[in-house]
């Protein structure tokens, strides 16, 4: 099968190669991918900073969506010629954390494209627990794209960050493929929902999707200007993947007793947090990762019942998948970049 792969460590070892096709060991399904989508990620791993031992040439790429072409013994429930979503988290199974519904927090979480070959491919194997049927009318895109970033941004607002309706919300970082997909789904419920670029333009397409206010960071501080736009009562809920200097702006964009969910660090993985305002304000700092089982499923239902739909920026063909990565670093990107694969 053809794949896009790297064969050392840069964007300059990216290319399609021809590799063996996978066949599916027991309990695996083998999906026929129609569509992947990009994530940083991706990027981390073909730079080499992971130092996960890979086996060249390396097949990129956590999501995709595609058609089943074979199950595995043991296999029940899922036939060839399923549409389906990949949840690319793989988890063990078997660890406390697996047995108790909790699979991002296995022992021996795994990801697509990461630890192992990945989605910008052909063909791809995965664990039969690890695809889902996707919403219907969505094209193999938009399915691909519902993946890393949905699963994170569902898992951060209402598992870890428990968003209650009418909630106020504030999304750092609006552009990238998990702050709209952030954006997305807190918006058919939350009553407010503020953001924050550094970008006029991302932060003017954010009005049009329906954010009731946004802030841009280089030029205003958050904490203050979020104050200022809610009566200095401040905000609910804070999700974040930027970390670095953004987090104390956004603890002091919080109302007494309100909760702040991180889920990465682009911005820098040092922080320093004055903890008397923890403590006084009675603020809580959550942690959260990719998403169990449950809140795939859960992510899924939410998107065909709210009318949701992933923001897909660009798509390229797989041949372009240089080009594909490239474009995660424009500033301009809004939402997701897609391969698709005919
Ligand atoms: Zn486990």
């Amino acid at each position: 099968m053809k794949a896009l792969t790297i064969d050392g460590y840069g964007l300059e070892h990216v290319a399609v190669r021809e590799v063996p096709d996978p066949q599916p060991a027991p309990g695996e399904v083998t999906v026929r991918v129609r569509a992947a989508a990009l994530n940083r990620l991706d990027l981390w791993t073909l730079s080499g900073a992971l130092k996960i031992p890979h086996e060249f040439p390396h097949v990129l790429g956590a999501d995709g969506a595609g058609v089943v072409e074979s199950v595995g013994d043991g296999v029940t429930g899922i036939k060839p010629g399923a549409e389906v979503m990949i949840n690319p988290a793989a988890s063990c199974g078997r660890c406390e954390f697996c047995r108790a519904g909790e699979q991002s927090m296995c022992t021996t979480l795994r990801m697509l494209g990461e630890h192992m070959p990945g989605t910008f491919a052909e063909l791809v194997s995965v664990k039969a627990s690890n695809v889902f049927p996707f919403p219907e009318g969505f094209t193999f895109s938009q399915a691909a794209a519902l993946g890393t970033t949905f699963i994170t941004a569902y898992r951060m607002l209402f598992t870890r960050g428990r968003m209650s309706p009418g909630e106020w919300v504030l999304v750092t970082g609006i552009g990238g493929g998990l702050g709209v997909s952030l954006f997305q789904m807190a918006r058919p419920l939350a009553g407010k929902v503020f953001v924050t670029s550094s970008s006029e333009v991302k932060l003017e397409r954010a009005r049009a999707m329906g954010a009731d206010g946004t802030v841009n960071y280089r030029e205003e501080d958050v904490g203050k200007a979020i104050r200022n736009a809610t009566g200095k009562r401040g905000v609910d809920l804070v999700v974040d993947s930027a970390a670095g200097g953004s987090l104390e702006p956004s603890l002091r964009a919080l109302r007494k007793g309100g909760r702040l969910v991180n889920a990465g660090a682009t911005a820098g993985p040092k922080v320093e947090v004055d903890i008397r305002r923890v403590f006084w304000n009675q603020l809580e700092i959550i942690g959260s990762t990719m998403g169990s089982d449950a809140d795939v499923s859960d992510m899924l239902r939410l998107v065909a019942g709210s009318g949701v739909e992933p923001v897909i920026d660009r798509a390229y063909p797989l041949g372009d998948g240089v080009k594909a990565l490239e474009r995660l670093d424009e500033p301009d990107l809004f939402g997701k970049v897609a391969l698709e694969i005919p």
